[in-house]
């Protein structure tokens, strides 16, 4: 159990994007005709709770899965090609404080998310397209 846990933090480490499950799944298959498919996805849950991986939705109510530091950050996730890059607490607190200060709510915790294009695939849909 604690073996394959490992395999799946690794291999979801080695991804760098997000993944969802089944891809994950499908790779990891290369190199382990045995590991299965409800070990892979039970273990990227237990990932997500114990704050080392994270799940983001994707279009059509999927969901991916990206390796994370477990300090408090946010996510900015590519659509087009799975890139995700974590971004730190300062683009967020200065809301945070405003909804704080404007609604009188304490806030403990914000999970936050930026989805749409990074500035690769941004650059390559302004120019012209291939067809
Ligand atoms: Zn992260
Ligand atoms: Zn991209």
């Amino acid at each position: 159990m604690t073996r394959q846990r490992l395999q799946v933090a690794d291999a979801l480490a080695a991804e760098g994007r997000q993944v969802t499950a089944g891809e994950l799944w499908q790779r990891m298959r290369r190199g382990d005709r045995r590991i299965g498919r409800a070990t892979v996805f039970r273990t990227l849950e237990a990932l997500v709770a114990a704050g080392v991986a994270r799940r983001l939705e994707l279009d059509g109510h999927v969901y991916g899965y990206v390796a994370c530091r477990p300090e408090h950050h946010h996510h900015l996730a590519c659509d087009r090609c799975g890139q995700v890059v974590e971004i730190g607490e300062q683009y967020i607190r200065p809301v945070a404080d405003r909804v704080a200060a404007d609604l009188g709510f304490t806030i403990d915790d914000a999970r936050i998310d930026f989805y749409g294009l990074c500035a690769d695939c941004a650059t390559r849909e302004g120019s012209a397209p291939e067809g």
